[in-house]
């Protein structure tokens, strides 16, 4: 009898049929299906030793340089295109986290913010202001930061998981950044931008600065934050500001 082992024990169950042993695939397929899985196998992320661009179909030749560094010099680190080797060895920051270290702030952020006790909905954009702003002295308080949020009038936000993830800040990833940069970026380096050591300790430890952020109570959410960006997949269709992310 046709027995399969099966936690040690013996398969009691009906008889399987030729038909069932039969593979599923014939073998000309199988050997399609082995091809594909080799051709994707074999799709790896090169690097320019140019530009140092890290990403696949860079069409490498057999000096190091892309199809890109070899039509054109302009991406070579002469030319201060290379913002250096990234410190993957530093905690990944959260986005306010980035904001309240980046010296130069083009942007100003609105979120609409509508709260429920689990999650919460709304949109980000980004607007660009006419003129960046640049900071002398780093982390910016939360007070300072550009970002609004939008809420709608008699309506309060809970704090909820998901907004005090998105507005969360970490004072010791926050303060290991900034020493790296102090070290290694040309900004910090030639003093141009340094550590306000007071702002970083008015930073929670790790903590929400969703209540410390700019906001706005309005009667009636705008039309185009109700909908969201754009959906066409014509450029054309999207308006050149504000900008969604
Ligand atoms: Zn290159």
């Amino acid at each position: 009898m046709y027995s399969v082992p099966r936690y040690g024990r013996k398969y009691s169950g009906p008889l399987l049929s030729a038909a069932t042993c039969t593979p599923a695939l014939s073998a000309q397929d199988q050997l399609k299906v082995d091809t594909v899985r080799e051709k994707l196998l074999a799709i790896a992320v090169e690097q320019c030793t140019t530009c140092y661009e890290e990403w696949l179909d860079l069409n490498v030749n057999i000096h190091g340089v892309c199809a890109r560094c070899r039509k054109s010099s302009k991406y070579k680190p002469a030319n201060a295109m290379f913002p250096g080797v990234y410190p993957n060895h530093l905690p990944e920051l959260t986005q306010m986290e980035e904001m309240l270290i980046a010296p130069v702030h083009a942007l100003v952020q609105v979120w609409q913010v509508r709260g429920g006790q689990y999650k919460y909905t709304g949109h980000i954009c980004n607007f660009p202001r006419e003129t960046a702003v640049f900071h002398a002295k780093v982390p910016l308080l939360p007070e300072q930061l550009d970002v609004i949020i939008m809420r709608r009038k008699g309506q309060a936000t809970t704090l909820n998981l998901a907004l005090t993830e998105d507005f969360c800040v970490r004072r010791a990833p926050v303060q290991q950044w900034l020493e790296y940069l102090m070290v290694n970026h040309p900004t910090f380096q030639s003093n141009e931008c340094t550590i306000d050591f007071d702002a970083l300790n008015q930073l929670p430890e790790d903590g929400s600065i969703y209540d410390r952020l700019h906001d706005v109570d309005v009667r009636e959410m705008d039309e185009t934050f109700e909908e969201g960006p754009p959906q066409g997949d014509d450029p054309g269709d999207v308006p050149e500001t504000p900008l969604y992310s």
